[in-house]
């Protein structure tokens, strides 16, 4: 069996353990009422992705919540026209502040929000209905604040953890996540860290659906290959990796 084939049987072993505990959306990572207004509310979802930076996963999903109970509303079309972006970014600062940087969430917020008012009728699900995944990442990296990265995680939770069924998967790359470029890194599956290579590896790796990968890999990371002392003899990955032979070695 080659590398990439190695790697992708282990972690469809490993999927199925990390799908439910740590998945963003299905997990207990949020509030019960946080959750289900990600979970019924598209506009929320967005707001949610695009707050999904520099701020642990469960901040950055609680924070459209949050929000709503703030301003008695999360209603975008009265909320523009009704707030500056300042104000927003003054409803964000308040403590305890909703995002480590309110300034930049605010611009993105207020602008996403505009954005989907004029070009989807107010409704973020006219972003991915009756869409295939090429189109939804195009469209999620049009918004101020979503990354490549971040259009493919939003397209994978789509999936993944609301149940959309959007084709031509294939299209979804993994997210270059600090979490994901560390294993790359370490397993030496890239020998430079950068998006191109990571995302390359992760197509050979699972060429169908390479963004699917983003689960496993970020749980790995999570709760093994920490930045210092990575627990690697309890790491599903070990038998691949080239950091572990390493360990192996110094221990003989
Ligand atoms: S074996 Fe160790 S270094 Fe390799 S991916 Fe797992 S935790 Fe990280």
């Amino acid at each position: 069996m080659n590398k990439e084939n190695e790697i992708r049987s282990v972690l469809d072993h490993y999927l199925p353990q990390v799908e439910q505990e740590d998945s963003i959306l299905k997990g207990n990572l949020l509030g019960k009422d946080e959750n289900r207004f990600i979970i019924e509310n598209p506009n929320a979802f967005i707001i949610g992705l695009i707050a999904d930076q520099s701020v642990k996963a469960e901040i950055a999903w609680s924070l459209p919540y949050r929000l709503k109970m703030r301003l008695n509303s999360f209603d975008f079309d009265y909320i523009v026209n009704s707030l500056t972006m300042e104000d927003l970014e003054g409803v964000i600062k308040e403590k305890p502040a909703l995002h480590r940087y309110p300034h930049k969430m605010a611009i993105y917020i207020y602008k996403a929000m505009e954005k989907i008012l004029r070009e989807y009728n107010g409704n973020a699900s006219e972003i991915w209905n009756e869409q295939s995944a090429d189109v939804i990442v195009k469209r999620f990296e049009e918004f101020d604040g979503i990354s490549h990265k971040k259009a493919s995680l939003g397209t994978l939770l789509l999936i993944r953890d609301l149940h959309q069924e959007i084709n031509n998967k294939q299209y979804i790359d993994i997210a270059y996540d600090v979490h994901i470029r560390r294993i790359f890194l370490r397993m030496g599956l890239v020998k430079k860290d950068t998006q191109d290579n990571v995302i390359e590896v992760a197509k050979k790796i699972n060429p169908d659906f390479p963004g699917e990968l983003t689960t496993s890999f970020w749980a790995i990371g999570r709760h093994f290959c920490h930045p210092t002392n990575p627990e690697c003899d309890g790491c599903p990955l070990h038998d691949c990796c080239r950091e572990y032979s390493y360990v192996l070695e110094k221990r003989t």
